[in-house]
């Protein structure tokens, strides 16, 4: 959730890019280098079953997994700058595809997948009261104690459908969209931060909504009704 907030790939996508070029100059530089010649023996050895390099291992799966094989038998097919591009570009759509399987996949994402769903930074993180904002971060990523994270940590672990809210008998999820839109005991702090749009016929749509809002004082608002409820689960 952190990457999908901030919109950023992980270091791991820059190394694997930065290890791949600099074989790739090592492999097309002149044959007279002592890096050319160390790399040709690894090769060598490598072909003859005496040594297995773990580097040229990880070159050669990265660039398998980027359906750049071709590179890995002929690496002055290609140059460096479209090398780099390419590698880049293809290691972030992998990784943009996991991570989207991931909030697809994770239960803790049930709430989070109908309001992000692209690997972007989000403008909320501009807001210029780092308090809110933080407010708002926590929880937008489940970080919070309301009974659908708190009841899921629990030593015996209560199915999802069962996380319902204490205060009230709606029989409810306690999730995200309860508490903001419709548990009546946050009804009158409601009234007071939201608008009536918001109040009238709730729904799940109604909340990725609000959560994507860019409007300032809307997520000034939103956060104080936050800080309400998380005054109540502390
Ligand atoms: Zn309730």
């Amino acid at each position: 959730m952190v990457y999908g907030e901030t919109g950023t790939i992980p270091l791991s996508i820059i190394i694997e890019s930065r290890m791949v070029c600099f074989w790739h100059k090592i492999s097309t530089g002149l044959n007279t280098k002592l890096s050319y010649r160390l790399l040709y023996l690894l090769n060598k050895l490598n072909n003859i079953n005496r040594y297995s390099s773990p580097w040229l291992i990880n070159i050669e799966r990265i660039l398998s997994t980027c359906n750049m094989r071709n590179i890995w038998l002929d690496p002055k097919s290609c140059k460096p700058n479209w090398l780099k591009n390419e590698i880049t570009q293809k290691l972030t759509n992998i990784y943009k595809q996991t991570w989207l399987n991931e909030i697809n996949r994770k239960s803790s994402c049930i709430t989070y997948r109908t309001f992000k769903t692209q690997l972007i930074f989000e403008n909320y993180l501009m807001f210029p009261e780092h308090i809110k904002r933080i407010t708002i971060t926590k929880f937008r990523c489940r970080n919070s104690k309301i009974p659908v994270v708190v009841l899921g940590r629990s030593i015996i672990q209560i199915p999802y459908e069962n996380r319902t809210c204490p205060l009230c008998n709606q029989n409810e999820i306690g999730d995200e969209f309860h508490y903001i839109l419709k548990c009546p005991v946050f009804q009158i702090q409601r009234q007071r931060y939201l608008e009536n749009h918001y109040l009238i016929d709730p729904d799940r749509e109604k909340l990725s909504e609000l959560f994507q809002s860019e409007d300032f004082d809307i997520l000034r608002r939103l956060a104080n009704l936050i800080t309400e409820i998380n005054r109540i689960f502390k």
